[in-house]
């Protein structure tokens, strides 16, 4: 069986965003991965106990890592301090993606956890600035390759 991969709920219809929708991707490619029994959904937000729906929250003044490493928050819309739950949730979907033997995941882009290219700017503006979520930022850091939604081909190539 080819690799399995660690795919975000919302990406496979899962109704859990902050605003409570989904945003399912439709691609024979996913289609073929879950017949194939690989797909591993997983909400990092909801592991943690956040409900749906919630407030939108951003990273302020820097990225997924620094969060790791200490340096940065992140916040609600209302400046609630969320970043605890945050890395908890980045720590979920690891321990999700090593008990399942995940290598590859494919998250939703934008987003202060599964970011891959870009995040929001924490001003809640709406602007972008290239950077990854928290969970993408330690899903990179024990070697598990992250893929935004519009790259599925991109690891199709590489996952199979
Ligand atoms: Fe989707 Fe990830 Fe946000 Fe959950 S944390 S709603 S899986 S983008």
């Amino acid at each position: 069986m080819g690799a399995k991969i660690l795919v975000s709920a919302c990406l496979m219809g899962h109704a859990v965003r902050y605003d409570g929708q989904a945003k399912p991707l439709h691609h024979p490619v996913l289609d073929r991965w879950q017949a194939e029994g690989r797909v591993v959904a997983i909400c990092p937000e909801l592991s943690a106990g956040m409900p749906v729906p919630r407030l939108p929250a951003e990273i302020e003044r820097g990225s997924g890592r620094a969060v790791l490493q200490g340096g940065a928050r992140v916040v609600e819309s209302n400046g609630h301090d969320v970043t605890d739950a945050f890395r908890r949730a980045a720590e979920n979907a690891l321990a999700l993606a090593l008990e399942t033997g995940c290598r590859y995941a494919l998250l939703i882009d934008g987003s202060p956890s599964c970011g891959s290219g870009f995040i929001y700017d924490g001003s809640f503006s709406g602007r972008r600035r290239d950077g990854e979520g928290v969970t993408t930022a330690l899903l990179r850091a024990n070697g598990i390759s992250v893929f935004c939604g519009s790259e599925i081909e991109a690891l199709a190539a590489v996952a199979g």
